[in-house]
Parts: C-alpha cells; sequence; structure tokens
C-alpha cells in the first residue's frame, strides 16, 4: 500500500511551533480520534480547519504548543501535518515525531491521527459516518507507520481505550477494528511483532 501524500505545514498556513520542540521517543501505540465541528472534504477548507483546531490548541483554553495531533485527515482523504517533525522534513523520511498533546498532558510515545469529522451513532449530537476516502487514507498511513516504525496492528488504539470520552465516535470505532484487522492480514511487520 502506498504512503498517503501529505499536505505539510507550510501548505496550510500553519502558526509557528510555541517552545522548544520534544521527541515522543519510539512510537509505541498510534491513538486515532475524531474532532467534532469540523467535516472538510476539499483541501482548502481542510486547510483552514486544520489551522481553526491549531488555534484552539495554541489559545487559552488547551494551551498547547502546538496542534495536538501529529497528523489529519478530512472526509476527502487529504492527509495534513499536525506537529512539526523534530527530524526529517517529510513522511518519505521516516521522522522522528514530536510530543503530541492528545490523550494526556504528555503523550509520550503516542502517535495520534485524527480525522476530521464527528461519527457518534445516529440520534446523538451529531452523527457523520466515516467516508471511504478518509478510511482509505487512514489505513495507508497507519499501514506504513506500522510497517516503517514497528509497531503491531495491535496497537493501534483509540482515544476512548485510554480515558472516559466518547472519541473517536462509535462508527469509527468499529470501521476501526475492521481496519486493523486487515492491518494484520496483509502483514509486513517485523516477523517478532506479529500480532
Ligand atoms: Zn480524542
Amino acid at each position: 500500500m502506498e504512503m498517503p501524500p501529505v499536505i505539510t505545514r507550510s501548505q496550510w498556513g500553519a502558526r509557528p511551533y510555541q517552545g522548544e520542540l520534544r521527541s515522543l521517543g519510539m512510537v509505541r501505540q498510534i491513538v486515532v480520534h475524531h474532532a467534532a465541528g469540523y467535516g472538510a472534504a476539499t483541501r482548502q477548507e481542510g486547510a483552514r480547519q486544520v489551522a481553526a483546531l491549531q488555534k484552539l490548541h495554541q489559545g487559552l483554553l488547551y494551551n498547547c504548543p502546538d496542534i495536538g495531533y501529529h497528523f489529519l485527515i478530512d472526509a476527502g482523504g487529504h492527509v495534513y501535518q499536525g506537529r512539526p517533525y523534530v527530524k526529517g522534513e517529510q513522511l518519505a523520511d521516516l521522522p522522528q515525531f514530536a510530543m503530541g498533546n492528545h490523550v494526556l498532558n504528555v503523550d509520550s510515545h503516542k502517535l495520534g491521527i485524527c480525522l476530521l469529522g464527528c461519527f457518534h451513532e445516529e440520534g446523538g449530537e451529531c452523527s457523520d459516518t466515516p467516508t471511504i476516502e478518509a478510511l482509505e487514507s487512514l489505513e495507508s498511513l497507519l499501514g506504513f507507520i506500522c510497517r516503517n516504525y514497528s509497531v503491531r496492528p495491535s496497537d493501534i488504539l483509540t482515544h476512548r481505550d485510554f480515558v472516559a470520552t466518547t472519541c473517536p465516535g462509535e462508527k469509527l470505532y468499529v470501521a476501526l477494528g475492521q481496519l486493523r484487522g486487515r492491518l494484520a492480514l496483509a502483514g509486513g511487520y517485523p516477523s517478532e511483532l506479529a500480532a
């Protein structure tokens, strides 16, 4: 599976990182989130929404050095870089990832990926369905990271696996279960890591 193209921070108009960039260390887990209230499908709209999330996370409410996640994916399947890389210019360089803020305050070893949308069950306060495009990009990004950073597909988790939250919504949670199974079947991970 191909690595998805990633829209860089300069391409979406990121503001500078605030503070000193730190590495998250080895990637041991990948944590998937959703962002309720955002649902861009085009690259232009997606760039605006990612910039709005950065502004929110850097603002007084969250007071984070930057957008909390490492990658974001919109409903059109466009993938956006979140946190700056500590080393490396692009994903193909197998960059060293920076510490994020997406589960606890200090998220060592946890790579955060956020789908723009709200994926609660029907009848909730909001209910989008993850698009095929978004799920395909998520699958290729997860596959790339699992293979190149030696992460087991069974270590692809979600926000709600750590704390009491509904994030990433039931529909994405279920879709991710299927996706994890496909990645495990596809293999290509270091054999000692086979889940
Ligand atoms: Zn979350």
